[in-house]
């Protein structure tokens, strides 16, 4: 029997051990061929694209560059997401190596214990690296002619505890009950091809953007719920009656069943408040997670490197001092 992917050497390319026996030069050196792949590693200027600059170090240790051009400063991550670091260059290669090697998501606690630094800092650098995976999201679209794809739909969130004595339990399903955090993930999923997440408060609110997001000409599976009726205006449908059975040869979920079973076990294992802003970062994570199985850990690694490196500074994360301090201290 063929061993376990995961068991095998490819996927053990870079681990934690590796980053780890990196300097903090050669850490500098993979973050910058990474980040200027056209110019083998050699500093571009974010400003004017000069390819000459100065290059010299603060006190700190730090790297930097000073455009000969036009005399801008600029570091090895100026200008992308991981913009004005104050961690050494291998603590991010290192937090993107654990994020990557743990199957199923990697919490801010383990990881500072990890990597001896704070909470918060980890924090705030995980949810960099899913801002970073999100986009590989943002033109996805699914399926096409010939395809097929299902559609399904879970709840997250806004957790209500059950009270302790029968007499004091409410009944949980009904709004007046619930926190208003809770809200529907949708995912859209085809076969043999990759998946693409979304929150909204419920599955019959997501109707047009699963319309704006599966190409025409797909074979569409779904559950019976009465919500996807509507999609049947636009794909040839396959129904599948959940309580009878998940598959029944010819229509199945099995597809976003399991998509959701890796999220609700990240919900539980993990991240213990899934809700609010960055559940969609939860589920997007998962999502990219599932579609790059098959990928081995080091071109994971690699490929979120190059994405938030390739992009601008965070958006989920400006201002965050000002803004999300009580976020950070009460997210796992
Ligand atoms: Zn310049």
């Amino acid at each position: 029997m063929a061993i376990h992917f995961l068991q095998s050497k490819a996927a053990k390319t870079l681990s934690l051990a590796f980053v780890f026996r990196m300097t903090e030069t050669q850490a500098e050196e993979a973050f910058r061929k990474i980040r200027w792949s056209e110019t083998e590693g050699e500093p571009v200027c974010p400003e004017c694209g000069g390819v000459e600059p100065y290059q010299y170090r603060r006190p700190s240790g730090l790297l930097r560059f000073r455009c000969k051009a036009c005399g801008k400063n600029f570091s090895i991550t100026s200008g992308t997401l991981f913009a004005s670091h104050k961690a050494p260059i291998r603590a991010y290669l290192a937090a993107i190596a654990a994020f990557m090697n743990e199957v199923k998501g990697k919490n801010a606690l383990a990881l500072s214990r990890d990597l001896g630094m704070s909470h918060k800092a980890c924090w705030i650098m995980l949810h960099k690296v899913r801002e970073a995976m999100a986009e590989e999201f943002k033109a996805r679209k699914i399926g096409g002619q010939d395809k097929t794809a299902e559609v399904d739909g879970a709840y997250f969130g806004g957790y209500v505890k059950p009270a302790n004595f029968r007499e004091h339990r409410r009944d949980r399903r009904l709004a007046e009950n619930q926190t208003g955090k809770r809200k529907s993930v949708i995912i859209v999923r085809e076969r043999n091809g990759n998946s693409l997440p979304a929150v909204f408060k419920s599955e019959s609110a997501a109707l047009s953007w699963i319309k704006s997001k599966i190409n025409r000409g797909t074979i569409v599976n779904a559950d019976e719920a009465a919500g996807w009726d509507a999609l049947g205006s636009k794909y040839e449908m396959r129904r599948i009656n959940h309580q009878e059975a998940y598959s029944d040869g010819e229509a199945c979920t099995n597809m976003a069943e399991s998509y959701f079973s890796r999220l609700r076990r990240g919900e539980m294992g993990h991240f213990h408040h899934v809700s609010g802003p960055y559940l969609l970062r939860y589920a997007q994570e998962a999502s990219w997670r599932e579609d790059a199985r098959r990928v081995d850990n080091g071109a994971q690694a690699r490929r979120v490197t190059q994405l938030a490196l390739g992009r601008g500074p965070s958006v989920d994360f400006s201002g965050y001092y000002q803004r999300h301090i009580h976020q950070a201290q009460t997210a796992a």
